[in-house]
């Protein structure tokens, strides 16, 4: 299978399978329209026929050797070699957690999924028990993997800083007598840090995911406070304070654009602008009819908008102006996981979400719908059937991502969002599809663009 495409100037070809990425010519471009596996060595007449006149035998010989050439080492129309592993991605420890410190947030974001921090379920925090229990739970579960990741998520945990801190002090003591070594991350809106938070966060937190849209108009208007004003003038300088103080450790400010700013160019300049250099800004995932809300009638503009950020990086870049926005980051060498490749996030499988209650769900965005609750860490219970059918979730198990060109960059997109839209966990969700195949040709524009200097 291959992808071909034209951006910015390029001619650009995917072979999907082998993840070789070609910049071609018009005339090869226009030619593998007509070419199809299994390539032969010599030119066939038809080809010739459909290019003589506008070029000469010379230049036509030349483009139909190139193809050839590229297909005979692997690079065009390769096999795929990646369906083999389908079969083998069952019974994988679990390693990742996201841990709901908080159940409660003190802001009120208009787009929020999380029914402004409480997940529908009401008001509450982690307590430091149940907090043990699922650092307990994760290690029982994770077999004989050593890195464990735990994300403290909420709401706000800031809100819940205390449990935050004494559950990083109970992780860290076990990490010897078990051979695990914990990697923590945070993420938060900012309101509530303080030097002693930051200072902490810097030190434990191997990541710190910092929220934040962008453009104070724009982060305003739909992340206020409980009064209804805005947050942007509180957690700025506490984000920067936050980089500052950080050094080299990873972050990343991460924030969702909306209908309000399809223009998300600009939200993403102003971040870097004000000193961030690790940029995510997501497209909101929500119900159509909210106002907020991205739908089909808004992709060409977003194409558009894509594109034109992808050629600001680039222009940026040429000018030293270095920065990561996260949905152009590309790993193009295809490894080292075949199985991360082919299953994604591992929701539900090698990845749970625990809230204050101790409920156990697949991920962040199941938590508060009941039906996918997978257990509960009071009662001991956990659900080994569904955790195996999230296992076999994959690009060769989802129909529509088994025919697409993205699907070793996607990896069969998210299970949550195929469920809450589509309802199905395996039946991929057409508007992220279409953003994600958009994003995907601009960031190998910008590889290839990058690679011819
Ligand atoms: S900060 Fe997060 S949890 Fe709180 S309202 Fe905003 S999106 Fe929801
Ligand atoms: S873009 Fe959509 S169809 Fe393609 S792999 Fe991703 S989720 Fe599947
Ligand atoms: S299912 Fe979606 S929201 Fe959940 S962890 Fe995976 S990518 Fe993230």
């Amino acid at each position: 299978m291959i992808h071909k495409y034209f951006l910015n100037g390029y001619y650009i070809v995917l072979d999907v399978n082998s993840g070789a990425i070609h910049v071609v010519d018009e005339l090869i471009y226009n030619m593998l329209d007509l070419v199809e596996p299994p390539v032969l060595p010599k030119c066939p007449q038809s080809v010739l026929n459909a290019f003589k006149g506008r070029y000469n035998l010379d230049e036509i010989y030349e483009a139909y050797d190139e193809i050839y050439g590229l297909y005979d080492i692997g690079q065009l129309y390769s096999e795929d070699d990646y369906e083999q592993f389908a079969g083998m991605m069952v019974n994988s420890p679990i390693k990742a957690m996201c841990l709901h410190i908080a159940h409660d947030c003190n802001l009120r974001c208009e787009y929020c999924f999380a029914s402004t921090g409480d997940f529908g379920e009401g008001r509450r925090l982690m307590t430091y028990e149940t907090g043990k229990k699922a650092i307990d739970f994760l290690i029982e579960h994770s077999q004989g993997r050593r890195n464990l990741e735990m994300d403290f998520f909420g709401g706000e945990p800031l809100m819940n800083f205390g449990v935050v801190k004494q559950l990083v002090e109970y992780a860290r003591s076990l990490e010897e007598k078990h051979h695990k070594k914990f990697r923590f991350t945070i993420t938060t809106n900012g309101m509530l840090l303080t030097d002693d938070k930051i200072d902490f966060i810097n030190k434990e937190m191997s990541n710190v995911v910092l929220s934040i849209d962008g453009r104070k108009e724009v982060t305003d208007r739909v992340r206020s406070r409980v009064d209804g004003s805005g947050c942007y003038d509180v957690i700025m300088p506490k984000f920067q304070k936050l980089v500052e103080k950080r050094g080299p450790k990873d972050y990343y400010v991460r924030g969702t654009f909306t209908k309000y700013n399809l223009d998300f160019t600009k939200d993403v300049l102003h971040l870097y602008d004000a000193g961030f250099d690790q940029i995510s800004v997501e497209p909101v995932v929500s119900d159509p009819a909210l106002p907020y809300s991205i739908t089909e009638n808004d992709l060409p503009v977003i194409f558009d908008e894509y594109e034109t950020l992808a050629q600001t990086i680039l222009a940026c870049r040429k000018a030293g102006r270095y920065f990561n926005f996260f949905h152009f980051m590309l790993d193009l060498d295809q490894g080292p996981c075949a199985i991360k490749r082919l299953r994604g996030c591992g929701c539900g499988n090698e990845y749970v979400a625990i809230t204050p209650d101790g409920d156990i769900y697949p991920c962040h965005q199941f938590v508060g719908q009941e039906e996918w609750k997978m257990g509960n860490l009071e009662d001991g219970s956990f659900d080994k059937e569904r955790k195996a059918d999230f296992a076999t979730a994959n690009v060769y198990t989802k129909p529509e991502c088994k025919e697409c060109w993205a699907k070793f960059y996607c990896s069969g997109g998210c299970n949550a969002n195929n469920q809450n839209y589509e309802g199905d966990i395996r039946h991929a969700h057409k508007l992220s599809c279409d953003l994600e195949k958009k994003r995907l040709e601009c960031a190998i524009m910008i590889k290839a663009a990058e690679a011819q200097g």
